[in-house]
């Protein structure tokens, strides 16, 4: 039975509804989801998923499920998922202990997660509103436990069903073992694979069976050491076959007998759209929200491809000098708080303001270009309600690997990239964008800028000892 914590969920979602914004029904229908929805679907919660499935945009999504984050209704979680299977390795209640070296025992895989990828952001309904199984993972069954708690649904078959579907298709059997026993199980397999899986310590054992003209019975014997082996002589034939299975370790087993298609195996993997610690960063309502978010890691996490916009003013000394402290205070804030207005609009970010300079993330190079035009276009406009070109607005992008670090309480991010950006900004004078190579021919960038004179130039920047290809764009 379902248990909601009715003046809970009322206070929380009124404190909701005053957060402007939102579009039509999608409160209600948030609160439905949140009342009426089986435990699962509030386990796990991809808000891409979530906004395909409303109708809604997955900015909006995103930024509902922060806000409900941020207000006790849901938790969010760090998952490190192997990019073969699915499995969800390590999770994590906070950034700050997220680790990015992990190791799935069943891919014996060692994988470097990147924001970019297999760190997956996901939401559960917090406890405090409705108590859910998976709240207690202890108490779940082992097949609830693998297939919903560990493993994710975004991983597919190409065009096909989820590979988690595998743990109903093709179990055979369960089978636990004490230590130092030995049991007999007789299983049914058709030609492929055998997989014999131990729940205890994840590890996993792969056999091929051969087809056979006629059935036939075949016998398999499975020494549980610290060394495991699996051992069958001669080799197994699809028909009925008999396991010995002893277990010399001191701990219990806790195996899976499965059976895998040979064209289960062969088939592609595609993954479904995950909301990634990427965007996740690159969220200007996580960075309002969780600011205290902080990358404890020493080495920081590498992000393989951020877009990276630096803006400054030009001459805003002289301007002081002209039209006094408190007048050029106020137009810098102003031009502040139209840039922000701008980055948001733009799928961006600020990452921080240094003088009278912005630094801002984007998700694509796209995005950032886009932005940049729209500034140039405000500070048009502002300069021309004021009858006076007071503003002057230098812009650079650059895009790239980099790595994302917590200093001086900041998610901030760094590398040759960061440095880039910023130089290729300081080429750029009145109405200009400077832009690098890379971001000129990322996608859709060209035909952005195809009503602008666009210059292409070789540039040596400070601290770069190679010369950088750069366009200077007209605007
Ligand atoms: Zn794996």
């Amino acid at each position: 039975m379902t248990i909601v914590n009715e003046d809970y969920l009322d206070e929380r979602l009124g404190q909701l509804e005053n957060i402007a914004g939102w579009s039509p029904r999608t409160l209600s229908r948030f609160e439905t989801f949140i009342r009426t929805s089986e435990d699962y679907p509030l386990f796990k919660i991809n808000p891409l998923e979530y906004a395909r499935d409303k109708h809604i945009k997955e900015k909006e999504a995103c930024d509902l499920f922060l806000h409900a984050s941020r207000l006790g209704l849901f938790d969010i979680q760090w998952g490190l998922v192997c990019p073969m299977c699915g499995d969800t390795v390590e999770s994590f209640a906070s950034l700050r202990k997220v680790e990015t070296h992990f190791h799935c025992t069943i891919c014996e895989l060692d994988t470097v997660a990147t924001l970019d990828d297999f760190i997956m952001i996901s939401f559960v309904v917090s406890p405090r509103v409705r108590s859910i199984v998976f709240h207690h993972p202890e108490q779940l069954n082992i097949l609830d436990y693998w297939q919903h708690y560990r493993f994710n649904r975004q991983w597919r078959h190409k065009g096909g069903s989820s590979i988690t579907s595998l743990f109903t298709t093709g179990l055979r059997a369960l089978q636990g073992v004490a230590a130092g026993a030995q049991e007999d199980i007789s299983v049914a397999l058709s030609a492929g694979f055998l997989k014999i899986f131990n729940f205890a310590d994840e590890r996993i054992f792969t056999l091929p069976v051969a087809a056979s003209a006629e059935a036939q019975s075949s016998t398999l014997t499975l020494n549980y050491e610290q060394q495991a082996t699996l051992s069958s002589s001669p080799s197994v034939v699809e028909g009925q076959v008999q396991l010995h299975i002893t277990n010399h370790t001191t701990k219990a087993l806790s195996l899976a007998i499965a059976h895998v298609s040979a064209d289960d195996l062969a088939q592609e993997i595609e993954i479904e759209p995950f909301f990634t610690a990427k965007q996740l960063l690159n969220s200007q309502t996580f960075r309002n929200l969780f600011s205290s978010e902080v990358i404890l890691a020493t080495e920081g996490i590498g992000i393989k491809d951020v877009t990276l916009l630096f803006t400054d003013l030009k001459g805003s000394t002289a301007m002081y000098d002209r039209i006094g402290d408190l007048q050029a205070f106020a137009l810098v804030r102003q031009h502040f708080e139209s840039l922000t207005k701008v980055i948001g609009l733009n799928n961006g970010a600020i990452v921080k303001t240094i003088g009278d300079a912005v630094m801002a993330t984007f998700l694509t190079p796209l995005d950032g270009v886009n932005a940049a035009l729209h500034m140039l276009r405000e500070i048009d406009d502002f300069n021309a309600l004021r009858g006076s070109p007071d503003l002057v607005l230098k812009i650079g992008l650059h895009h790239g690997a980099a790595i994302a670090v917590t200093l001086n309480d900041r998610l901030d991010y760094f590398g040759q990239t960061v440095n880039i950006a910023a130089r290729v900004q300081g080429l750029a004078d009145e109405d200009e964008i400077y832009i690098t190579k890379e971001v000129f021919d990322a996608e859709g960038v060209k035909e952005a800028l195809v009503d602008f004179e666009v210059l292409a130039e070789q540039s040596m920047l400070k601290g770069i000892s190679e010369a950088v290809s750069v366009y200077k764009v007209r605007v």
